[in-house]
């Protein structure tokens, strides 16, 4: 791994934390990562909306970051239940996940509005996860590398650079399922990641990429070994502060 790109851990908590819960969850991690004094990597947590201003307010001064799990394309107006990159930046957080792929499946998120949705992270001052990934039927046709290719061509805004970009490559099939690809599968992705980023980015080689599916702390360390992975996106095992702190130290 390059030594430009420093090993970035986020929890996508997705829709799961009521108050008092959240709290203490954002306590145990930033706890953690205060003790770690971690100059190294990143940790990033990524509660409901509901969340993010009281997780931000516990995550104070921790090191923990913090960041949203979607955001409107728009920054204000008659847009009801959603939420702005602005607001979301005014409530604390860092960074914002755009393109997740059940937002996609949920929403009906093409590539287009996910592109919008990471220039409006620009715009508010948030940094992007960029998430891209196959579904099953798409790996099992062999089209994985064209549908990331495709992906990443569409939802990566021009002028891209590694300080304004983070992409995260989540196999569909692979979130929740507590399936992983192999590491050379993981790598292999990750190398094309990379090479399609040569052709939107100067910065390439400096833009981090995290794996994520099924991420625990059993398999972390293996696949945070893998070429080309800086990081990892982690759903169900950032619900519990130590499992995601063990992610968080094999990074
Ligand atoms: C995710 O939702 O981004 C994710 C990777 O989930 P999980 O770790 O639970 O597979």
């Amino acid at each position: 791994m390059a030594s430009t790109r420093r090993p970035l851990i986020a929890g996508n908590w997705k829709m799961n934390g009521l108050r008092a819960d959240g709290l203490a969850l954002a306590k145990g991690v930033a706890d953690g990562v205060k003790q770690a004094k971690w100059s190294d990597r990143e940790v990033l947590i990524c509660p409901p909306a509901t969340l993010v201003l009281a997780v931000a307010e516990a995550a104070r001064g921790s090191g923990a970051l913090v960041g949203g799990q979607d955001c409107h394309a728009k920054p204000s107006g008659a847009h009801t239940g959603e939420v702005s990159a602005e607001m979301l930046r005014d409530a604390g957080a860092s960074h914002v996940i755009v393109g997740h792929s059940e937002r996609r499946t949920d929403c009906g998120e093409t590539d287009a509005i996910v592109r919008a949705k990471a220039e409006a992270a620009w715009r508010a001052g948030l940094l992007p996860i960029v998430c891209i990934g196959e579904t099953l039927a798409e790996r099992e046709a062999g089209k994985t590398l064209s549908v990331l290719e495709s992906q990443l061509k569409g939802s990566v805004p021009a002028g891209a650079t590694a300080a304004k970009l983070v992409v995260a490559y989540e196999p569909v099939w692979a979130i929740g399922t507590g399936k992983t690809p192999t590491t050379p599968e993981v790598a292999a992705a990750h190398a094309h990641i990379r090479k399609v980023l040569g052709g939107l980015t100067a910065e390439a080689a400096a833009v981090r990429l995290l794996y994520g599916g099924s991420v625990n702390s059993r398999n972390a360390a293996e696949l945070l070994a893998a070429g080309d992975v800086d990081g990892a996106l982690v759903g169900g095992a950032s619900l519990k502060a130590d499992d995601f702190l063990t992610i968080a130290k094999a990074a």
